[in-house]
């Protein structure tokens, strides 16, 4: 069945990081719910309010380091002072990590549709334009063919700018499609995941994604066929408990919150006092969910190196 007669979206309360947003490199987005750094220091020794023209400078959410968006491009907008990873957009990742011109769009014409038709604050068809409009994307996740220094590989990128990443149909449908595909032509998959969990606003629809995506990556790995996932900040809920945790490798960038649920709701099930950044890269790789924490600037020889290994 395609997504385009595939009634889906639905409508509720979209998670915080939905409002935190920001993309292209200008507006950058403030980290997640949860606290992975403690709040950033005033930096004021090196500020030059008077001669900055609005907009070209952005502070560090980490250190309070004060950057301009250029030198951030310039180093795959990481804080040069305390290595923060700034968030990034789907298209900055593919040009990080693919040889240039070999990425290959796959099944960009997928849109959602309302079939809950739930009408909150914003109805779910205005906030899908609002957010294609400002991303250029036309949902959460760009698939697609690519190759990594000669290494041809089926690729999955997700842009948590858009409706925080939030997985629904349409974003569980390419990536089902780019593994599926991949198993045909014998390709590994690399997922760089991000997501602030599933897509509230499609309901049940958006549940069921867990289940496709991790059906089609089972039969990924019956064709013994290497699967890679890079956890970003943050990679949460039903993300994680599918596919982003089903990887024969798991990366994961410094500092990224991985988790299923948020912290508040977990202690207040619980009860009980949580281990300082328990849902951090650095204390899961501690305890062996993440095989590997990859600061982005190798991020493409470490995939490489991997592909050469697993291919
Ligand atoms: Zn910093």
């Amino acid at each position: 069945m395609s997504i385009e007669s595939q009634p889906s979206p639905v409508a509720s309360i979209m998670p915080l990081p939905v409002l935190l947003r920001g993309m292209g490199g200008r507006n950058l987005p403030s980290p997640p719910t949860g606290k992975v750094f403690d709040k950033p220091k005033e930096v004021t020794s090196r500020s030059k309010k008077k001669d900055i023209p609005e907009g070209m400078w952005t502070r560090c959410k980490a250190c309070g380091e004060m950057i301009t968006y250029k030198e951030l491009e310039e180093v795959f907008k990481v804080c040069s002072k305390c290595q923060y990873h700034f968030t990034t957009t789907a298209l900055e990742r593919i040009r990080w990590l693919t040889d240039e011109g070999t990425f290959e769009e796959t099944d960009a014409n997928l849109i959602s549709v309302d079939a809950l038709k739930f009408k909150g604050v914003a109805a779910y068809p205005e906030k899908l334009k609002a957010y294609q409009k400002e991303t250029g994307l036309k949902d959460a996740v760009l698939t697609g063919f690519a190759q990594i220094q000669g290494h041809k590989i089926g690729l999955a990128v997700m842009d948590f700018g858009f409706l925080a990443a939030s997985m629904g149909s349409v974003v569980g449908e390419r990536i089902t499609r780019i593994i599926e595909k991949s198993t045909k032509k014998k390709l590994p998959v690399i997922i760089i995941c991000t997501s602030g969990g599933a897509r509230m606003y499609e309901g049940m629809l958006s549940l069921m994604q867990m289940v496709k995506t991790s059906a089609a990556l089972a039969r990924h790995a019956q064709a013994r066929l290497a699967y890679i996932t890079v956890l970003t900040n943050p990679t949460m809920a039903g993300v994680m408990a599918s596919f982003a945790s089903l990887g024969d490798v798991i990366l994961a960038e410094p500092g990224a919150m991985i988790g299923f649920a948020g912290t508040r709701v977990i202690r207040e099930t619980t009860r009980e006092e949580l281990p300082k950044g328990f849902q951090s890269a650095e204390f899961l790789l501690e305890r062996g969910l993440v095989d590997m924490i990859v600061h982005r600037k190798l991020m493409k020889p470490t995939l490489t190196h991997l592909l050469e290994f697993m291919g």
